[in-house]
């Protein structure tokens, strides 16, 4: 599987040039994360994530030079260059790409219909490509960490069945197209303010097909795409945050007359849980114990993402303080190894003291305490 993040400017979000050295990137990322790291009294987790993200790329030779071609710093399989990027014009922020191939799970059994690489029906001849769609997929707090699988129902433009996409009636007679010659292209003079040009532009007689069918198809009524209610499951990746964005190549509508489809975005939203908060691929949770507890060290059942575990609090704890429980977090997206889970104290002031509490306090006062 192949995730790509992009369409950030991670200049931008770390306020240099584009001709900044390495030396001015370092220095501004190191400012910018000091600022605003999450345990300072103003930090801002989310904020320095990001300037991680961009600091990962623009601190890295190679990756900035690949970012800075392609805005982005990974691109694999189904990937088509320019191509795939056009798709981009909306502002998908840090989609991650999803190669369809591993996706071949579709639903409906139009799976093999949609020609995703692309990469052959772009070669042949320049057709409309499909709509992107996008829609928003609301996932529970532990389907975003451990990853799950959803079906969306989609109301789209898919390949028409009956023609194969062609626009055709099955077994109609094909001729070649009169007005282009079977280019698809026809050439015509006009005059512009440089003097008398060649233009090429797509024969419209035969929407650049360059051959012409004796019957449009029944079923589309030459089109090439009908209009359909369909289900597809996808394979929400492990560790995906609130505000990503998944992209699903070729999952959008179906372009006109065999054209590539469109790409369908996925805005991930992640629904709150009332005992974790994430922050990154950190877990935070609140441990409450008792001042004796905290002054005297304690041992005490903390529940994890994947079960409970012991958690060892030495004598002398103070209200404030973090336990980290390493790799109890959220798997990390696109890469190895898991966050941790910050324990945060927080020690309960007995309220409604019983006679003998208060007795025994007040002698713990008179002790200094
Ligand atoms: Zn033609
Ligand atoms: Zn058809």
């Amino acid at each position: 599987m192949c995730y790509v993040k992009m369409n950030k400017d991670y200049y931008k979000i770390l306020n240099v040039d584009k001709t900044a050295t390495e030396e001015e990137i370092k220095k501004a990322f190191r400012k910018l994360a000091h600022e605003h790291h999450p345990d300072k009294a103003n930090g801002n987790a989310d904020k320095f994530k990001e300037i991680n993200e961009a600091y990962q790329v623009l601190g890295n030779k190679e990756k900035r030079s690949q970012y800075d071609q392609f805005g982005s710093t990974f691109s694999g399989g189904g990937f088509n260059g320019a191509q795939g990027f056009g798709g981009f014009g909306q502002g998908a922020q840090g989609a991650y790409n999803i190669n369809v191939d591993d996706l071949n799970d579709i639903l409906g059994g139009f799976g093999d219909m949609f020609g995703f690489g692309g990469s052959r029906q772009r070669a042949s001849r320049r057709r409309e490509r499909g709509r992107d769609l996008e829609m928003t997929l609301t996932l529970d707090f532990k389907e975003a960490i451990f990853g799950a699988e959803k079906i969306i129902k989609l109301n789209r433009d898919v390949r028409c069945n009956n023609c194969g996409g062609s626009g055709h009636e099955p077994g109609a007679k094909i001729d070649t197209c009169a007005a282009c010659n079977g280019t698809g292209q026809v050439i015509s003079n006009q005059r512009t303010i440089f003097g008398q040009m060649q233009v090429q532009t797509t024969c419209s007689a035969c929407a650049g097909e360059g051959k012409k069918a004796s019957q449009d198809c029944s079923k589309c009524r030459g089109r090439g795409v009908v209009n359909d209610n369909s289900e597809i499951k996808v394979k929400i990746p492990a560790g995906i945050d609130d505000g990503e964005t998944v992209r699903l190549s070729g999952q959008g509508e179906a372009g006109s007359k065999g054209a590539g489809s469109g790409d369908l975005y996925l805005k991930i939203r992640v629904r709150e849980d009332k005992y974790f908060k994430r922050r990154g691929y950190d877990l935070l949770t609140d441990l409450e114990i008792s001042f004796s507890e905290a002054a005297l060290g304690v041992k005490k059942d903390v529940k994890t993402i994947d079960g409970e575990v012991v958690l060892k609090i030495p004598a002398g704890t103070h209200q404030g303080q973090i336990f980290v429980l390493k790799g109890k977090g959220v798997p990390r997206l696109q890469s190895r190894g898991f966050g941790d889970q910050l324990v945060e104290i927080k020690i309960a002031v007995p309220r409604n003291l019983s006679k003998k509490q208060k007795q025994l306090l007040e002698e713990l006062e008179k002790e200094g305490l």
